[in-house]
C-alpha cells in the first residue's frame, strides 16, 4: 500500500490509515537478503560509527523515500545518537532522522518512507514511528533491555493503536552489535584508568603532605 504525501485531509488519513492496517506485517524472522537494505543498512552503521567517534553511543539510522509511482528509491535523512552533545535525552538517532525526513518532504506523514537503524528502536522511537506513520523499518541488533518492536514490547505491531509498522529484525545484527560492545568496553577501560589516576594523584597529595605512609599499590 502505498500512500500519497499530498493527502492532507484528517479524514483520508484515517482511511489511510485503516489501508495500512491491511499490511502483512513482517514476523521479525531475523535476516533480509535484499540488496538494497544490506545497501541503507550500511550507510546507518557509517552514521553510528561517527557517533562513536564523536563519544556518543553508537546508533545510527537512515530514511529511504519510495516514490509510490516510480518506486525509486532515494535517501532524504541520515542522522546519529546526539544525546550527549545536544544534552537532549531525545536525541536518539531514529527521532532526528525523522526530523529530518519531515524537513525534507515538508510533511510529517512518513507513509511513503523506510526507516533503517542499527538498533532495535526504544519506546520513545517506536511511538515516534507510530506517530508518523512510517511505512517500514529495517533494524540491526536485537535491544533485551529497551527494544520495543519485539524484545521488551511489540509497539510496532499493536493492534490497539492507530497504525502499523511493518518491520525486519536482525540484518547485520553482527555489525551492529560489534560497535556498541566496543564502545562500551572502550568506554569501560577508560573509566577504571580514570579511576586508578584519581587515587594515585590523591596518593601523591597525601604522601607529599606526610598524611599517608603505606604503599601505593594498597590503595
Ligand atoms: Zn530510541
Amino acid at each position: 500500500m502505498i500512500l500519497s504525501k499530498q493527502e492532507k485531509n484528517l479524514g483520508q488519513d484515517r482511511e489511510q490509515d485503516k489501508e495500512q492496517e491491511k499490511l502483512p506485517l513482517d514476523n521479525g524472522n531475523d535476516f533480509s537478503t535484499a540488496e538494497s537494505d544490506k545497501f541503507y543498512m550500511d550507510i546507518a552503521i557509517n552514521q553510528a560509527e561517527q557517533a562513536a567517534k564523536q563519544g556518543e553511543v553508537p546508533v545510527g539510522a537512515v530514511i529511504v523515500y519510495e516514490d509510490p509511482s516510480s518506486q525509486e528509491k532515494q535517501i532524504i535523512a541520515q542522522a546519529y545518537n546526539l544525546r550527549e552533545t545536544k544534552h537532549d535525552p531525545c536525541a536518539h538517532a531514529e527521532v532526528i532522522a525523522m526530523q529530518r525526513a519531515a524537513q525534507a518532504l515538508g510533511y510529517w506523514r512518513l507513509h511513503e518512507c523506510i526507516l533503517y537503524v542499527t538498533l532495535e528502536p526504544c519506546i520513545m522511537c517506536a511511538g515516534a514511528i507510530i506517530n508518523a506513520r512510517v511505512k517500514h523499518i529495517v533494524y540491526g541488533c536485537d535491544d533485551p533491555k529497551a527494544g520495543a518492536v519485539r524484545s521488551i514490547y511489540n509497539i510496532l505491531s499493536d493492534e490497539r493503536l492507530n497504525h502499523r509498522t511493518s518491520f525486519i529484525a536482525g540484518l547485520e545484527a553482527k555489525r551492529c552489535a560489534k560497535l556498541l560492545k566496543d564502545f562500551f568496553r572502550a568506554r569501560r577501560l577508560e573509566n577504571k584508568q580514570k579511576s586508578k589516576r584519581q587515587k594515585q594523584n590523591t596518593y601523591q597529595v597525601l604522601k607529599k603532605n606526610s598524611l599517608i605512609s603505606i604503599p601505593n599499590d594498597e590503595l
